[in-house]
């Protein structure tokens, strides 16, 4: 499904260059469910902000299905992200004016789907990640777990193959963290969604079906 090719990233490259992606190679299958993990530094988010096209390679290629990722236009890499892929952050995210249902209703407005069908899709995802009752809710209100919980029915919403998701744990208790968990292992095995997590979390690695190892940007281990 995806793989990736001798792919670099050197930041300030006319000053002191930093290189975050040395020469890494990988492929993806289709319903992985992935952890990348290693020290601070290591190249992670960096990682993930490429794979996710919301970064450029310094050079090396990344094919989705045969399609080089990064062979588009802006405009059109845009609209390929908002459509194909998932994100998932750290600190969640979200639109603090709006509602959880407007958060996750958004992304589908922007596609220009009709109110009712958003509506349908969003109560149906909200349901989907255990916090059905919550949608008229705004983020402030929530705890944590619950709005990171709206932050992934978020990323579902365009339907995508593949979601992304960058220390998603980082700020949530063991409670919390073991119930994020389970929804995503359940849309893994469900859904056939392929996840890559960027992670420290031994709970994450735990669960994960894979542990990709980054070292000073290079993968170490790929199990
Ligand atoms: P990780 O997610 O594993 O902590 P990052 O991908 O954030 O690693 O960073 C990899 C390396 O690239 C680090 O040395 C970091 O300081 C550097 N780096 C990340 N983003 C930038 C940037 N925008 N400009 C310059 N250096 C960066
Ligand atoms: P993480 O540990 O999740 O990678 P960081 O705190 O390292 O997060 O980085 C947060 C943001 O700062 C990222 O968008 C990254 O690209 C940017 N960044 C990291 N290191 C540098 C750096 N040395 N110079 C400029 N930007 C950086």
């Amino acid at each position: 499904m995806i793989e990736i090719k001798d792919l670099v990233k050197t930041y300030n490259e006319n000053t002191i260059p930093v290189h975050a992606l040395n020469h890494v190679n990988l492929e993806i299958k289709e319903g992985e469910f992935t952890a990348v993990v290693g020290p601070s530094g290591c190249g992670k988010t960096t990682f993930l902000n490429i794979l996710g096209g919301l970064d450029k390679p310094t050079s090396g290629n990344i094919f989705i299905d045969g399609t080089n990722l990064h062979d588009r236009s802006s405009s059109d890499m845009i609209t390929y992200r908002r459509d194909n892929i998932g994100f998932v952050f750290q600190d969640y995210s979200l639109m603090p004016v709006l509602t959880a249902e407007e958060n996750v209703e958004f992304i589908m407005e922007l596609q220009g789907r009709s109110k009712k069908d958003r509506k349908a899709r969003s109560q149906e995802l909200l349901k989907a990640v255990g916090i059905a009752d919550k949608g008229n809710q705004f983020p402030t209100k929530l705890s944590g777990g619950q709005q990171q919980r709206v932050a992934v029915a978020r990323a579902l919403a365009s339907k995508p193959k593949l979601i992304l998701a960058d220390e998603p744990t980082a700020n949530l208790d063991s409670k919390a963290t073991s119930d994020l968990l389970d929804i995503m292992r359940h849309l893994n095995e469900k859904e056939n969604i392929t996840f890559v997590i960027a992670t420290h979390d031994q709970r994450v690695m735990d669960r994960a079906k894979r542990v990709i190892q980054f070292d000073d940007g290079k993968i170490i281990d790929a199990k």
